[in-house]
């Protein structure tokens, strides 16, 4: 009679289970989780992308205070040009110049290199933008697949918890939390009948100690398997 009402218990528990599991692992389930990590990939990549495009405008910024400095020595360079009186320094100013004109054009070429890689960047932000956007319509439909087969399972499931509510009330305290901890660790049943001409754990079948089978003397002893944590008793009926 001790465990009539935990036995009961975990039988309905045990259907409460398996569609839990059930919804675990449907269809809907899966679909929503690989899209949910689908989006999560193309926020991370477009926050790569962004930090990309960070790194090009920081250079960029470089280039023009680079030209910014040339200008100014072109500008410098004009100033004195009607002043030059002798040939030395006209060379002198011609090397400068022509030092100023490989300098702008080894620019030209890196902001080149940098024009085609924000290209880059900005092609695959749009592509990866986009890839982001439909996975997450698709989401929103896979979701509404999941919480209307959740909603189906709902329907069986209600009654199943309310009649486990109404059976806890019944259980010794002591017996419930064994129950529900063995559950949390998804050892169902939790609750094995123990044969007392048995001295193996009727669930993982190890050899049980001395001292556990000296606690399985009559009908309402119970102990736990060293092994599996189950409980394992002598049924009073
Ligand atoms: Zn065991």
């Amino acid at each position: 009679m001790k465990f009539d009402k935990v036995m009961e218990y975990q039988e309905v528990d045990t259907k409460l289970y398996a569609l839990e599991q059930d919804a675990a692992k449907s269809q809907e389930t899966n679909r929503a989780f690989a899209l949910k990590q689908k989006i999560q990939s193309a926020a991370e990549q477009i926050k790569k992308l962004q930090a990309e495009a960070m790194d090009l405008q920081n250079s960029s910024e470089k280039y023009s205070a680079r030209v910014k400095d040339i200008i100014k020595s072109l500008e410098e360079i004009e100033n004195y040009i009607g002043e030059i009186e002798d040939e030395t320094e006209a060379e002198h100013y011609i090397k400068m110049l022509g030092n100023m004109i490989e300098n702008l054009e080894a620019i030209e070429k890196e902001v080149g290199r940098d024009m085609s890689k924000a290209d880059d960047i900005s092609n695959n932000y749009r592509k990866t933008f986009e890839q982001g956007q439909k996975a997450n319509a698709e989401f929103k439909t896979a979701r509404a697949d999941y919480e209307k087969m959740i909603a189906a399972k709902a329907d069986e499931i209600k009654p199943l918890k309310a009649k486990l509510e109404k059976l806890a009330k019944e259980i010794e305290p002591e017996l419930l939390e064994l129950y529900k901890s063995l559950r949390e660790a998804k050892k169902l049943p939790a609750f094995v009948r123990h044969d007392m001409t048995s001295r193996q754990c009727g669930r993982c079948f190890m050899e049980l100690p001395q001292d556990s089978l000296e606690k399985l003397k009559k009908p309402g002893d119970w102990t736990e398997c060293p092994n599996c944590r189950r409980v394992l008793f002598i049924s009073d009926k």
